[in-house]
């Protein structure tokens, strides 16, 4: 459930018109619920109520500063992949000790940045990295609590570029060698092991592979307890799916997949820690964009609008579907005719759907694609020199520009001219 509905014949996010957000702000432009984000956070908090436990956010679903207070303020912890992201998190107001601190391959500057300014835990992937972060925290007189990830080998049954957890994947270390590695880290100063961590992949409609990876995850903590580690929480990952097409079968539920959890790994005494991203706020978000006009091809209609994929990048990168509605609700059934929408970028990649019924739709009207709020506005560029589309946080009667939309001359300001050309 989201709060982008019709009232009165126009599609609202929360009580706010979207055709208001457009004549305000321009198109293209996402737009972000807060009632849908916290409903969301909130589902996953409940889902986990049986034990102790932090819901980190991915931060790298949906950076930007204002969503990452609204979750923090919630009382959410972060999960950050780059010293960018933990700069993120530390901005908006989120505690060290509620930050995790994932990714292949962090840099020592990256390891030094977090450990100065404080963190819950990293999630080691490999050997090498456990041997520079055990050298990093020496050299700054520090302990620092760890989880190695593993790599449980399990198929998440999803898109390939978004699978984590199958052992030709690069992420982790294989499970087979999970207790070498541990007793390796165990061993190494500067060094405190804490936790196992999992990731197995992204956009999961099926709760079987987690149950999978959690059972192999529960029967690891024991052999690991057995050789002595303390091992006290264990990181779930995140990756539990949404629906992105409104008329298809819903992915499981937060509250289900925390039945999962429980059954599998719900009696070792651990303190659990989940890292969803999209499921907060995918649906929490929409893009909006405006009609330029319908060309007529060979054997079928381009509607042409003003977002393409430097503004959302998913269907070029991942076939990825978004539902697209007009903002001026129609009459069921009105006359729709198959289209490709498509945006001005010049790839026949930026190609956001083909052969969608649509009603007949104006130059100028406006559209709004659904799912839109994670892995969207962070996964943006230039490309084609399109300004870096802005964002808008809509909470109740009124709305907010959480980024604003830089023009075309500060797009242009920050590239320089050597001297020697000039
Ligand atoms: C991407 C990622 C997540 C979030 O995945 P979602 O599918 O958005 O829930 C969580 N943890 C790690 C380590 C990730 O790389």
């Amino acid at each position: 459930m989201d709060h982008f509905n019709y009232k009165g014949g126009a599609l609202h996010a929360e009580d706010v018109a979207l055709a208001e957000i457009a004549r305000a702000v321009g198109t293209p432009v996402y737009v972000y619920s807060t009632a849908t984000l916290t409903r969301h956070f909130n589902l996953f908090r409940q889902a986990l109520d049986w034990t102790d436990h932090l819901v980190c956010f991915a931060v790298k679903a949906n950076s930007n500063l204002a969503v990452l207070k609204l979750l923090g303020d919630l009382g959410a912890g972060m999960d950050v992949v780059s010293g960018g992201e933990y700069a993120r998190a530390r901005a908006a107001g989120v505690p060290g000790e509620r930050i995790v601190f994932s990714g292949v391959g962090k840099t020592r500057e990256e390891m030094a940045q977090a450990i100065r300014g404080g963190i819950r835990q990293f999630n080691v992937e490999s050997e090498p990295e456990l041997a520079a972060l055990s050298q990093v925290a020496q050299s700054l007189g520090a302990t620092v609590p760890i989880a190695v990830r593993v790599n449980p080998d399990v198929d998440a049954k999803t898109h390939a570029k978004i699978a984590t957890g199958k052992s030709e994947n690069k992420f982790g270390i294989p499970i087979a060698r999970a207790r070498e590695v541990y007793a390796h880290a165990a061993a190494l100063p500067g060094l405190q092991v804490v936790g196992i961590d999992m990731h197995i992949g992204s956009q999961l409609t099926d709760l079987e592979p987690f149950r999978q990876a959690y059972t192999r995850m529960a029967d690891l903590c024991l052999a690991l307890r057995a050789d002595g580690h303390p091992i006290m929480r264990l990181d779930l990952g995140g990756g539990l799916g949404i629906p992105y097409r409104r008329d298809n079968a819903a992915p499981p539920l937060p509250i289900e997949y925390g039945q999962v959890v429980r059954e599998t790994v719900g009696d070792l005494g651990c303190e659990i820690e989940i890292e969803p991203g999209r499921n907060i706020a995918g649906n929490a978000g929409v893009l909006l964009a405006s009609v330029i006009w319908t060309k007529q091809g060979e054997g079928r209609d381009f509607l042409i609008v003003d977002a393409a994929m430097n503004d959302l990048i998913r269907p070029a990168m991942y076939d990825a579907h978004h539902d697209i509605l007009p903002v001026r609700e129609r009459a069921p059934g009105t006359d729709p005719a198959p289209v490709d929408v498509v945006g001005p970028v010049c790839e026949t990649g930026d190609t956001f759907a083909r052969g969608v019924p649509l009603p007949r739709l104006e130059d100028g009207e406006l559209v709004a694609f659904r799912s839109a709020g994670a892995y969207g506005a962070v996964m943006a560029s230039e490309y084609n020199s399109r300004p870096l589309v802005p964002e808008v946080l809509v909470a109740g009667d009124r709305f907010d520009v959480i980024r604003p939309r830089p023009t075309i001359e500060e797009m242009l300001a920050r590239d320089r001219i050597p001297d020697w050309l000039t």
